[in-house]
């Protein structure tokens, strides 16, 4: 294929501008390097893109979602479940959903913020329960970049001193709300440890930035950049080297090699005028997200890597895994009619409740977390998940605006998040008939849960439904069966693929080493989630965040050493 290529060659070229690419980005440029950085979604501005400040009635559609919205109308994520022009499939009886931002910072602008260290325990799960592999790296080795990490974005907590719960470098943690008050009293009755939560939002001012003014929007995109996006946080300093050079709207297609086997560039797709164009460069870092990098690598084929490029061992796509998940919701007749007070806080919880058993006395291996949700949030269409849920509820006029004032604010939920083993079943691989619009081969994926994760789900239901009970509330839905797998999420669905690129010591087994340098391909990097050895019963971002500095900054002192 003809491609148009730029003259310059620069030091770097990063893939992604997500939580990865944004910290490639940031940590290389300020080290010296001249980057670029290639996007394939569009440009996005918080303060002129993002929704922060709307009420749902300035909307017809009062904040419902759409399909390009899936998570609402007001939601700052342009991309999806489906991307139109941009399949995916799945192997037969395989279900997986896949969520895909096409924007500047990627999923980082709308995500949760939940930001946990990983503990000590996550990097040798294999040493201690013998399933799965243990990481090239331990606790100590990513310490460091944690604690840059914290530094440099903001984070609020608490230091707890538990055993796998690493402390972090804190802003003051705001106060628990009330039916956050009411859940960790009933919690805590039932032996279950009940923490403040650790989100990267700031509630102090930090590096220019104004502390949180507790909107509770975060999802739309922060218009005082209090809370963490890559849009927000560390794209606009890496522009401010001069040494960035962004170009968004630009598909990667390939990582280029040379007849020295070394990368040397990308070819992507202009999108805006629908040609091909190439990227030279001395350093490729791929930050794409865990299964586009897969993608990506599995398509950069050529009479050196005939099986993909940094594919010699045969385990890109593999390793694959999602958190595990399953909701219970209900509602606490103690919370009904409550006079109107306020609970403004941050967009997301304010407690949380870490794995806080032993996995040697119960019948599944691994931990999971619960995130709490419930309150007196701004109503838009379709909150509290149906009216017709609480008992006498729904109706017409009068009647059901009494239903909706008495039960406002009174539901509560909880979401488990755990820890699924890497498993031979989870795999993506090119799928070989389907291409996407600009004829780039999509991915196929394979996912099949174990007992380990169906026994997970099954005890997350009913540790939640205790707690509900315990408040004495009432659930809205029944326990799931086995054959329902219990509630259990589909694979993807959390949105916390992680994988597909695995690091490890041994060559033949896993694509790049504890540096998250290839093994074949010496100048190049993964910064995404694909190189997690395994999940943990934590949100995976501020160790794809820690890594990626760690990774960029181990290029700075190579280039410097002229090793690279
Ligand atoms: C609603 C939601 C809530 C979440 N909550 C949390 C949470 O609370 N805590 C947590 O830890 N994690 C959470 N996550 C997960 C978190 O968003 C991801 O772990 C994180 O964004 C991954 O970073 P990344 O850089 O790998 O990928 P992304 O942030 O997805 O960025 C990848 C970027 O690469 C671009 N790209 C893809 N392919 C190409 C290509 N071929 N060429 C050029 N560019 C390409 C994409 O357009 C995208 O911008 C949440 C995610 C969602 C969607
Ligand atoms: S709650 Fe705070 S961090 Fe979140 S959008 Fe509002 S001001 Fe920004």
């Amino acid at each position: 294929m003809q491609s148009q290529s730029r003259s310059d060659t620069y030091d770097v070229c990063v893939i992604g501008s997500g939580a990865g690419g944004g910290m490639a980005a940031y940590t290389l440029t300020k080290a010296g390097a001249r980057v670029a950085l290639l996007e394939a979604g569009q440009m996005w501005d918080p303060v002129k893109d993002g929704a922060m400040l709307k009420w749902p009635y300035d909307s017809p559609r009062r904040g419902a979602s759409t399909r390009e919205r899936p998570f609402g109308e007001f939601d700052g994520c342009i991309g999806g479940w489906q991307i139109d022009g941009e399949p995916y499939t799945m192997a037969p009886g395989t279900k997986f959903d896949w969520w895909r931002a096409r924007m500047l910072g990627g999923r980082t602008n709308h995500w949760g913020r939940i930001s946990l260290r990983f503990g000590p325990y996550d990097f040798n799960r294999k040493s201690r329960d013998g399933l799965g592999d243990d990481w090239p790296i331990t606790y100590d080795d990513v310490k460091p970049w944690y604690d840059e990490t914290d530094k440099l974005i903001g984070i609020f907590g608490s230091a707890e001193n538990l055993p796998n719960e690493p402390n972090g470098i804190f802003h003051p943690p705001p106060t628990p709300r009330c039916y956050e008050l009411l859940a960790t009293k009933a919690a805590r009755k039932l032996g279950l440890t009940v923490i403040p939560s650790r989100l990267s939002i700031i509630t102090k001012p930090h590096n220019g930035r104004a502390p949180c003014h507790y909107c509770g929007q975060c999802n739309r995109g922060c218009m005082t950049a209090s809370n963490f996006s890559s849009t927000n946080v560390l794209i606009p300093p890496a522009q401010k080297t001069g040494r960035l050079t962004l170009i968004t709207d630009a598909m990667a297609r390939e990582v280029t090699v040379g007849k020295d086997g070394l990368a040397n560039g990308v070819s992507y797709i202009d999108k805006k005028t629908g040609t091909d164009k190439r990227i030279l460069a001395r350093i490729v870092v791929v930050a794409a997200s865990a299964c586009e990098t897969a993608r990506l690598l599995l398509n950069s084929k050529s009479s050196q890597f005939p099986n993909g490029l940094a594919n010699s061992s045969g385990t890109v796509g593999k390793y694959l895994t999602d958190t595990t998940g399953t909701d219970v919701s209900g509602y606490i007749p103690k919370m009904m009619d409550m006079p109107p007070h306020n609970e403004d806080g941050v967009g997301g919880m304010h407690i949380y409740m870490p794995w806080w058993l032993d996995n040697a006395k119960l019948d599944f291996p691994r931990g999971y977390h619960i995130e709490t949700y419930g309150g007196r949030g701004v109503p838009s269409a379709g909150f509290m998940g149906g009216i017709q849920n609480y008992p006498g509820g729904g109706g017409y006029g009068a009647s059901l605006k009494g239903d909706y004032r008495r039960y406002y604010g009174a539901s509560i939920g909880f979401s488990g998040r755990g820890e699924q083993i890497p498993n031979d079943d989870c795999y993506c691989e090119i799928d070989p008939t389907v291409v996407d619009q600009y004829g780039i081969p999509v991915l196929r994926f394979h996912w099949k849960w174990t007992d380990h994760e169906y026994n997970q789900v099954k005890h997350m239901q009913e540790t939640f439904r205790a707690i509900i009970a315990e408040m004495g509330g009432q659930v809205f839905s029944p326990m799931p069966t086995k054959e329902e797998g219990y509630g259990i999420a589909n694979g993807g669905s959390i949105i916390h693929e992680l994988g597909g690129a695995r690091m490890g010591k041994d060559a033949s087994t896993s694509v790049v080493n504890a540096n998250c340098q290839a093994h074949d391909v010496k100048n190049l990097f993964i910064a995404d989630g694909a190189p997690f050895v395994s999940q943990a019963d934590k949100n995976p971002t501020w160790t794809i965040l820690a890594l990626s500095m760690r990774t960029s900054d181990f290029i700075a002192q190579q280039r410097k050493a002229g090793a690279l």
